[in-house]
């Protein structure tokens, strides 16, 4: 059993596939050798060496082919179809058309993927695969011998920057007030909520705004306070408060406390249902020794001995997850 499964394991860390003198060879190999990492190590180390032979003759060494490419002869070649729909992908996003309307449009004229109309997720994969360009960085090797310039470098380089940017410009547009309903004013006691401003310069400014002021016109005098002053002034707080070890003590014990609660609760409901079924077991095994017996009563005991089964389980689950508690 053992053998067999270490076996598959060195199977599948190449992905060629052994010749039986091959098999023989690394079979005998791993069961004699005292250190089974040792050996997984070096095999790993073999075909890490074996993959970089393989791209230096610029040959496909497996693993998943990009939309728009197949493999002839072990040599990667562009599949001119697909290769077509790359580039208009390519095309229409450096003009600035919409991810959706790219897909909308590939799909009006019949060009799905798999069958079905492309997904988001997929277009950004293809518009952001730098083996299109034809080279691409492995480790710090660029590798540039294997799969064929299908886009521009000059094009691939502008698509790219452009995906970034969107990727990265819709999270700025969101900023993150930390403190939004966690404080109260101390002159009025409204909440404090989220304000934004705009300088002259264009810069955009954030601040924290008692509600009482901003929205109620309760002629509350608190004035705005800068966003990051106010989370910086309350981040050191709560880091200083922390830091103490007496408080560290009492949260830490806090946290004990709450998570043995849970657990306890959680054991203990699962141990009283263990009983239930437990009785319920024995009486049915009274009752089959008793003579009493049918094809529900057969059933009934399979049912019974399935749920002890489980929580069973459940239990080992909920005991080990206790025995990694905090420390
Ligand atoms: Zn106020």
């Amino acid at each position: 059993m053992l053998s067999e499964a270490a076996f598959n394991m060195i199977c599948v860390t190449s992905s060629r596939s052994f010749s039986d003198g091959m098999y023989l060879i690394a079979f005998k190999t791993f069961c004699n050798s005292k250190s089974v990492k040792y050996y997984s190590a070096e095999l790993s180390q073999k075909v890490k060496r074996g993959m970089r032979e393989t791209r230096l003759k610029g040959l496909y060494q497996g693993g998943g082919l990009p939309y728009g490419y197949k493999v002839v002869e072990r040599k990667v070649v562009i599949d001119e179809t697909k290769a077509e729909t790359v580039r208009f992908m390519y095309d229409c996003y450096s003009k600035g058309v919409t991810v959706k309307t790219m897909i909308a449009e590939l799909t009006a004229k019949g060009i799905l993927y798999k069958g079905k109309p492309f997904a988001p997720n997929t277009v950004y994969g293809i518009l952001g695969n730098e083996k299109y360009s034809g080279a691409y960085t492995k480790g710090d090797e660029i590798i540039d011998n294997i799969y064929p310039q299908l886009i521009s470098t000059d094009t691939y380089s502008k698509v790219r920057a452009k995906v970034e940017k969107n990727k990265f410009g819709k999270r700025s547009i969101k900023a993150v007030y930390l403190l939004r309903h966690k404080v109260k004013c101390g002159y009025c006691s409204r909440p404090i909520s989220a304000e934004t401003g705009t300088a002259r310069n264009g810069e955009v400014k954030r601040y924290y705004k008692c509600i009482g002021r901003k929205k109620d016109n309760n002629g509350c005098i608190k004035t705005q306070i800068p966003k990051d002053f106010l989370e910086e002034f309350v981040t050191n707080a709560i880091v200083q408060s922390m830091t103490e070890t007496q408080s560290l003590d009492n949260i830490v014990a806090e946290i004990m406390r709450r998570q043995s609660k849970d657990e306890n609760g959680n054991l203990k409901m699962l141990a009283n249902e263990k009983s239930r079924i437990d009785r319920a077991l024995n009486n049915l095994v009274t009752a089959i020794e008793n003579g009493i017996t049918s094809n529900t009563t057969n059933k009934r005991l399979l049912d019974l001995e399935k749920q002890q089964e489980q929580l069973e389980r459940q239990i080992l689950i909920e005991r080990s997850k206790t025995a990694v508690k905090l420390t």
